[in-house]
């Protein structure tokens, strides 16, 4: 298991101690052991380890803090699904694995005893330790850009839509409302 300095290191990030920090941190724990990555607090070299968030929650900040998956590096990918699952691959090797909390997993307990009882309990008792159902997302790519015809902000190419023959930002598109009625 983890060492409590590194649940010291990720509560300091996270800014207080919570279940939902927790659960990120014995994620955390499960991809170490799974990936055979290092433990001492594992930081990835750029982007060659990459977590895939399923949920916005507490627990993501342990991640950022314990494997230095970061969404400004672009290997912290929210995903969101609303579950409590975290995936994790190494570019290097094409592995992946996906944790995804057990139901009911410590649903009889009160707060504190519950955050007390994801940290003293090995990962494989508290998740579901599966393959992920979808592939390694590619590398962060470099797009041009080009200023929005209505607000003239530079917005790269991926998020620009066509309107009216000229290109335009999210934010200004005018979206057609019959797609999908
Ligand atoms: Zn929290
Ligand atoms: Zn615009």
């Amino acid at each position: 298991m983890l060492s409590l300095d590194l649940w010291e290191k990720a509560a300091q990030f996270h800014g207080h101690k919570c279940p939902g920090l927790a659960m990120g941190f014995k994620a955390c724990e499960g991809a170490i052991e799974e990936l055979g990555l290092s433990a001492d607090g594992a930081s990835s070299v750029d982007e060659e380890l990459v977590c895939i968030v399923e949920n916005d929650a507490c627990g993501v900040d342990a991640v950022q803090a314990l494997l230095s998956c970061t969404y400004g590096k672009g290997n912290l990918i929210p995903r969101l699904r609303g579950k409590m699952a975290f995936s994790f691959f190494t570019r290097e090797n094409g592995r992946g694995v996906r944790l995804c909390l057990k139901p009911g997993c410590g649903s009889n307990l009160d707060r504190a005893a519950f955050q007390e009882y994801l940290i003293s309990t090995p990962y494989d008792q508290l998740f579901d330790v599966k393959v992920p159902p979808y592939g390694l997302p590619e590398r962060a790519r470099l797009f041009k850009s080009e200023r929005c015809a209505v607000c003239g902000e530079v917005t790269a190419e991926y998020a620009l839509r066509i309107q009216n023959g000229k290109p335009v930002c999210a934010d200004c598109y005018d979206a057609y409302e019959r797609e999908g009625f």
